[in-house]
């Protein structure tokens, strides 16, 4: 079958352009990304063989090689995992489906268009977040020639690319089940084997660094002596191929002690698994002995997935039983308003073959999820208190979404309101704990007030404000269009009732002051009784009653509404969610 020539879907195009120009100053990561999808595809061969007995396929010798050829300037990664069909290729290699990619080039080409100095820095963090994949092998690569069958299929696709616009594919008789990448190297313009990618010692030596904990054997094959790096004897005297070495420890890193892994470590591993090219914000580890024993390693990013509030994501966490990774995205393992958390749960006693039905029944799954919810909610109070920067990093891109959990997680509200913490009047450079509302809070004051709005600046410009800005009470402000529904869901805290200032009488000052505020309304009600009735008249079915206030200082007038009325923020919510 004669090859066929495809054009890169647009945005795919633009971000191979900036990959063959390599804007990137790391180059060594694109073997960590061949051997993370290499990986990947491992895993998913031997699930489907797991899920699958009529694929027939040899599972017993899964495993990566790395296999440089130093005359040709050639490297090939290859496994003999699950591979992918013909139209997978042109798919998954020749579009890129990632939400967010015209926003994020949009965003790249700005930063490189401006003359800050520390542009290329800022281009990486902007990769970094954005994680390029396989297409990082054209940082090296001046072509690339991918050699895939998928398991359970006969024929193969080779596909072809220099990078520069189009991609062949042709369909192969006889390719070997997985996938082989073959990069063509791009000359070094010195000849510092540093940069020699085709140098075992420096294959070694990035695998070490990035890929070790892949459980998988990664197996450097070389040509007879040369794997010896130190040496590096050429003339392989037997001739020959030698055993191909294996250059990873395959250590799961959540069960070795603490003390001996690195962070480095732990980061290489979330990048692996959340295919992020930036560091976490925190690890977390939790060791669990007893009757049902487990070890996790739960990672929080630092910057928000692109699909953390659309449907469909990638959710969950990785499920291994004693070292073998049974599911990729469980998302049982994770209540929703945590789904951005990453990472690894490793238990010492379940099925195998564990399908999604049972495990949403399943004891021992709710058992973990209730306790690393746990843990992962009195990480952030710990934060909060001990890394107030960090905590504050994380809470700005993540805050929105754990608030979603009081709304229907009960057991752990409390725990949940912990880790919150929300922009009050008391500090505008700094949030509040409802624990350090509540220890402010002034002789008499019987509620945690708060007011909602679209905004900062349109919450405290509201004219509800000034009252209890007088009085010196502190307000909390809720911008989250969450904020509208949680305020509602959580009846108080440490008994104080949450109370909108929007809403019904306010209630400023001491008995004694409220007792004369009466006394005095009473008669101004007289005074203006007449004033009052004509509002109404005039405004008609617009209010329900025109009264006197004594919430505004310098405002005339302010619409409020009754205690139990929507807000109008919710208001709006609601309509957006078409009810
Ligand atoms: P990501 O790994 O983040 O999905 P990549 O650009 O690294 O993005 O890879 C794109 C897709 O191509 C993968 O999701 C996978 O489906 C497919 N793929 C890449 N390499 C392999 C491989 N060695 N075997 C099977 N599928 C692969
Ligand atoms: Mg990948």
């Amino acid at each position: 079958m004669t090859a066929e020539t495809f054009e890169f879907q647009v945005e795919a195009r633009q971000l191979l352009q900036m990959m063959v120009h390599s804007i990137y100053s790391n180059k060594d990561v694109f073997l960590r990304e061949l051997v993370s999808n290499a990986s990947d595809a491992l895993d998913k061969l031997r699930i489907e063989a797991l899920r699958d007995d009529a694929l027939d396929v040899d599972v017993s010798d899964l495993h990566i090689e790395i296999e440089p050829d130093k005359d040709a300037r050639t490297l090939t990664i290859r496994d003999n995992g699950i591979g992918m069909s013909r139209d997978e290729v042109v798919g998954l290699i020749g579009t890129i489906a990632k939400s967010g990619t015209a926003e994020f080039l949009r965003k790249l080409k700005e930063v490189q268009k401006t003359d800050n100095p520390d542009r290329a820095a800022a281009a990486e963090g902007l990769i970094g977040q954005f994680g390029v994949g396989f297409y990082s092998a054209f940082m090296v690569a001046d072509e690339v020639t991918l050699l895939t069958r998928r398991a359970g299929e006969d024929a193969g696709t080779r596909w072809t690319s220099t990078g520069e616009g189009t991609y062949t594919v042709e369909t192969v008789a006889d390719a070997p089940q997985g996938t082989s990448v073959t990069l063509r190297l791009k000359p070094v313009d010195n000849d510092d084997r540093l940069f020699d990618y085709t140098s075992p010692w420096k294959i070694k030596e990035i695998v070490k660094r990035y890929s070790d904990f892949i459980t998988w054997p990664i197996r450097l094959v070389t040509a007879a002596g040369e794997g010896s790096a130190e040496e590096g004897s050429e003339d392989g005297e037997d001739g020959g191929k030698p055993e191909p070495e294996t250059i990873n420890s395959r250590q799961a890193l959540w069960a070795r002690p603490r003390n001996e892994v690195s962070d480095e470590e732990y980061h290489e591993l979330y990048k692996h698994i959340s295919h992020d090219w930036a560091d976490p914000l925190e690890t977390v580890r939790i060791h669990a002995e007893g009757t049902f024993e487990y070890q996790a390693l739960l990672f929080l990013p630092a910057r928000p997935p692109r699909d953390l509030f659309t449907q469909g994501g990638s959710r969950g966490l990785q499920l291994y039983v004693k070292r073998v990774l049974i599911m990729e995205d469980c998302e049982e393992l994770v209540p929703p308003y945590l789904r951005f958390v990453k990472g690894v749960v490793d238990a010492q006693d379940l099925s195998l073959n564990i399908s999604r039905e049972i495990l949403q029944q399943d004891r021992h799954i709710q058992m973990m999820r209730r306790r690393l919810a746990k843990k992962v909610l009195s990480t952030l109070k710990e934060m909060r208190a001990k890394r107030p920067e960090k905590y504050a990093e994380f809470w700005r891109e993540f805050g929105p979404v754990v608030k979603e959990g009081l709304l229907n997680d009960f057991e752990n509200r409390d725990a949940i309101l912990a880790a919150c913490s929300f922009a009050t009047t008391h500090d505008p450079e700094k949030t509040a704990t409802l624990q350090e509302y509540v220890e402010r809070m002034k002789e008499g004051q019987e509620h945690i007030y708060y007011l909602t709005g679209p905004s900062r600046a349109a919450v405290e410009n509201s004219p509800h404000m000034e009252g209890y800005r007088d009085k010196g009470l502190e307000v909390l402000v809720l911008t989250d269009p969450v904020d509208e529904l949680w305020v509602d869901a959580v009846p108080d805290f440490q008994g104080k009732r949450l109370r909108s200032i929007a809403k019904g009488e306010a209630e400023l000052g001491t008995e004694e002051e409220k007792e004369q505020a009466k006394a005095e309304r009473e008669q101004q009600r007289q005074e203006y009784g007449d004033l009052l009735e004509w509002l109404g008249g005039r405004l008609g079915d617009e209010v329900k009653e025109v009264r006197l206030s004594s919430r505004l200082t310098t405002s005339p007038a302010c619409v409020v509404s009754d205690t139990d009325d929507v807000t109008p923020g919710l208001r709006n919510m609601l309509r957006a969610m078409g009810q």
